[in-house]
């Protein structure tokens, strides 16, 4: 028999995962447990001390929440991971592990709302500063670098606006930043991009969106590339200093390349407390199993979607990397080949009276504050997500009163299509 290496569907069903010893069960259980039994009192210090891995208590490990790490960690090329309760959960352990008061990590000026919302006001009461650079010009990260500077962040497909940034370019910068590239893959999904083989050295995601995929539970995940040197120039205490609360032990020296995973579980995850429940876990897990089926019927669905909004004498623009005459197009051949994804904007010629008749006129559309269900969903930001900014800020923000944002699902195209042609009718 020849060695086969399993390829990306065969991981999205099999890795980490095997039938239960015990009960001979298929499917991964729900672990409804807090806590676990030790075997005897030299077991029990031994876990305590991180000499041995096992579980102690739910809020470090979980039998099925260690199963979705697996999973995850193999599709994204990564040596180990850890899944928490939410995708911000996610990056602030992150940053929690990388950051000290009065440090600062470079970001993109576009990314996620909750994410600049995250990055700029709750961060500020850790002392963790925030500068922003433009994700269409890596030279403008480069300019960011100051001796304060511990990490760079950026979305490889970003939300809204379906742009795709040059990972490669940033990972160059931050490579002679000598700090890590952390990408944020949640809406391009491994299945579409892997930002590890780009040069990332940490990928975050929110698992409530298209790993998930069905709408129904919050998570998120740190895959740990295990590829970054930490003893380097003593730049990051919680890896390369002794841990008084773990006799002395230097994490960098002890745990090797999967360092940082560890460390954003036994002092992240176990101080700040954000754990993903079992059956969160589970429900996410099942998810997954069908990524790729699912995730490029959504990418499919979105280009017929954005070609005929294109063509629509309502829409003044569409802004997706998937169109052939996008901005974005040579990015999105480089680094998600098989699709752009299913998020994207377009700016309605009404403006912000006819987004409001969008949202009020569709039908197989739901109108809501959510990405990467199954469903198609619609939201008009400017009436909603944003409205509490000023015009100005909300053109600069990609909310402008006329831009719509889609997630567009995986029905019948047709009826996609249907549905946003009917509501389109409804506008003056
Ligand atoms: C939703 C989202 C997040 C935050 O994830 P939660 O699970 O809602 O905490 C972060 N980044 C992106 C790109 C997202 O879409």
């Amino acid at each position: 028999m020849t060695e086969q290496t399993p390829g990306f569907s065969t991981l999205a069903i099999h890795a980490g995962a095997a039938p239960d010893p015990t009960t001979g069960a298929r499917i991964t259980p729900i672990y409804q447990t807090a806590s676990y039994v030790f075997e005897d009192v030299d077991q029990a210090a031994k876990l305590f001390g991180l000499e041995t891995f096992g579980n102690i208590y739910g809020r470090l490990t979980n039998p099925t929440q260690a199963v979705l790490e697996e999973r995850v960690a193999a599709l994204e090329g990564g040596v180990a991971a850890l899944a928490v309760a939410s995708g911000h959960a996610a990056q602030l352990i992150v940053f929690h592990t990388l950051l000290q008061p009065g440090d600062e990590f470079i970001a993109s000026r576009k990314l996620y709302g909750g994410s600049i919302n995250q990055f700029s006001n709750a961060f500020k009461n850790f002392g963790w500063n925030v500068v922003w650079a433009d994700p269409a010009d890596p030279a403008s990260f480069e300019k960011a670098v100051t001796p304060r500077t511990k990490a760079i962040f950026i979305e490889s497909i970003a939300n809204p606006g379906g742009i795709v940034t040059d990972i490669a370019a940033v990972a160059h910068v931050a490579k002679r930043a000598g700090v890590p590239l952390i990408v944020d893959n949640t809406l391009a999904t491994p299945y579409l991009c892997r930002p590890i083989e780009h040069g990332a050295d940490i990928v975050v995601h929110s698992l409530t969106k298209f790993l998930a995929g069905h709408g129904n539970s919050l998570g998120g995940i740190i895959i740990d590339a295990g590829n970054f040197d930490w003893s380097r120039e003593n730049r990051y205490p919680m890896l390369c200093e002794p841990r008084p609360e773990y006799n002395g032990l230097v994490f960098h020296q002890n745990f090797g390349n999967f360092a940082f995973a560890v460390a954003c579980r036994a002092l992240g995850l176990r101080d700040l407390g954000p754990c993903i429940s079992p059956f969160n876990a589970f429900q996410i897990l099942t998810g997954i199993e069908t990524l790729p089926l699912r995730m490029q019927r959504h990418a499919d669905n979105a280009k017929a979607v954005a070609e005929f909004l294109s063509d629509h004498p309502k829409v003044a623009w569409v802004s997706y990397a998937g169109l052939p005459g996008d901005r974005y197009h040579g990015l999105q051949q480089k680094y998600a080949p098989k699709g752009a994804g299913a998020v994207f904007t377009f700016g309605l010629k009404g403006g912000y009276d006819a987004g409001v008749t969008l949202v009020k006129s569709v039908e197989l559309f739901s109108h809501l504050a959510n990405v990467g269900d199954t469903r198609s969903l619609v939201i008009h930001p400017a009436s909603t997500t944003h409205r509490q900014l000023t015009d100005a800020q909300k053109v600069a923000a990609g909310a402008g009163p006329d831009v719509v944002r889609l997630s567009v699902g995986i029905e019948d195209v047709a009826d996609i299509i249907a549905d946003l042609d009917q509501a389109l009718s409804h506008i003056d």
